[in-house]
């Protein structure tokens, strides 16, 4: 998927605007002598952009236009240090809007539908980006937040939502306290948005039963508008990324080239038409591939398929290199298992080890299972882990995003 002419001439306009603030990037272009790219090799041969980066330019160092022309700020969670601030103008909050309403629409939601909106507002670009594209569309919003799952369940009866919007967290405890309530018969939904976090087949599957809903994967990041930027169709083959407002390229995170399209990578964002703060090559450490090929759909908008974690997620275990992934597959194979799973690391007597605790689907032999899921997982990743299957529901259930890895070495 190669960047086009089109593309090329908005990524000209976005180097301009830089340029001329003089910002962090703006800096980079001029030290390198770039003020224009006219090819791909040109294009591809253009700094990447980091979380560092705009981290460093706290607060407001990514503006690039005028101040008067900035009508909000959202900012991204600042887990380790500063947190990053993006400025918007009218127009990206409504072209924001615009890739979210478009979101609804390839999901089939219409202005007959009533969404409740359980991802945060304020800061966050979460609750809002949703709230933004419903209004668009022309639905009736049901801004709820998160928390107070006995008013969620309540509204979501006496206004027969239909559409659900959650992190897949969240929509895993609605949907294990509708079962245990017994009120699915008087729950409406059709069809759940769900964001910003990785998630399996298995837990997919159980929202999707317990629910009885059809689901829809939404792709976003604070830096990059916001979740709305791509969602799958009825099809399901990927999600379709809206190109005519980003470029994205998936690259080997260890040489920062591009990847074949099909094959995995960390998935690199330039936005085309951004007026409050551009981004060129932003790495996302999102891991996803292009997917090859027409969808079914028939829209031309390029696919990804669902992220598969990120870079920066891999776990350095007695020397070798484990992705949360590649458990996530070995739990995967045992129909006697559930979704959810934590992992725990920990450094005892000089030695790294690691602790599974994964929740059994129904009552077996827990003894036996722990020692068959721990024979699988070393014939995966190289060394035997500790394994404890424990019952349904013992792991902690969270509103936001679960944390599914808990390194203790370094506490
Ligand atoms: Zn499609």
């Amino acid at each position: 998927m190669q960047i086009n002419e089109k593309q090329l001439s908005q990524v000209n306009n976005q180097i301009q605007r830089l340029i001329a603030a003089d910002n962090f990037y703006g800096k980079r272009l001029k030290e390198a002598g770039i003020d224009h790219v006219s090819t791909v090799e040109e294009f591809l041969a253009l700094p990447f952009s980091e979380k560092e980066d705009l981290r460093d330019a706290y607060p407001l160092g990514l503006m690039t236009c005028k101040e008067e022309e900035i009508v909000r700020i959202h900012s991204s969670s600042g887990t380790t240090g500063k947190p990053v601030i993006i400025p918007y103008t009218a127009k990206d909050v409504d072209d924001w809007g615009e890739m979210f309403k478009r979101c609804y629409e390839f999901a089939g939601i219409t202005n007959k539908d009533r969404i409740h909106i359980t991802p945060g507002y304020g800061l966050w670009t979460a609750g809002i980006g949703f709230q933004n594209g419903c209004e668009k569309l022309g639905a009736m919003a049901i801004p709820m937040g998160p928390g107070n799952t006995d008013k969620q369940l309540q509204m979501m009866m006496d206004l027969k939502s239909t559409v659900l919007c959650a992190t897949s967290s969240y929509a895993l405890l609605l949907a294990e306290e509708i079962e245990k309530r017994g009120i699915g018969d008087k729950i409406c939904l059709k069809k759940g948005v769900i964001g910003s976090e990785r998630w399996g087949e298995k837990m997919r599957q159980r929202i999707s039963t317990e629910l009885g809903i059809e689901l829809y994967d939404i792709y976003g990041l604070t830096e990059i508008y916001g979740p709305g930027i791509g969602i799958n169709c009825k099809y399901d083959t990927g999600m379709h990324i809206w190109d005519d407002y980003l470029y994205l390229e998936i690259i080997d995170p260890a040489t920062g080239r591009n990847v074949p399209d099909g094959e995995w990578g960390e998935i690199v964002i330039t936005t085309l038409v951004k007026e409050g703060a551009p981004l060129i090559r932003f790495r996302t450490h999102d891991l996803s591939r292009i997917i090859p090929g027409e969808c079914p759909c028939g829209s031309s908008y390029p696919r990804i398929d669902v992220i598969s974690g990120r870079s920066d997620d891999m776990m350095k275990i007695k020397g070798v290199n484990v992705f949360p992934k590649q458990i996530e597959e070995v739990l995967a194979a045992f129909p006697e298992l559930s979704s959810e799973y934590q992992i725990r690391i920990s450094h005892l007597d000089g030695k790294d080890s690691m602790r599974i605790y994964v929740e059994a689907s129904g009552s077996s032999d827990f003894k036996a299972l722990q020692q068959k899921v721990a024979a699988a997982v070393k014939s995966k990743i190289g060394f035997t882990p500790i394994v404890y299957v424990v019952e349904l529901g013992f792991l902690p259930r969270s509103e936001k995003k679960s944390k599914r890895v808990i390194d203790e070495r370094f506490q």
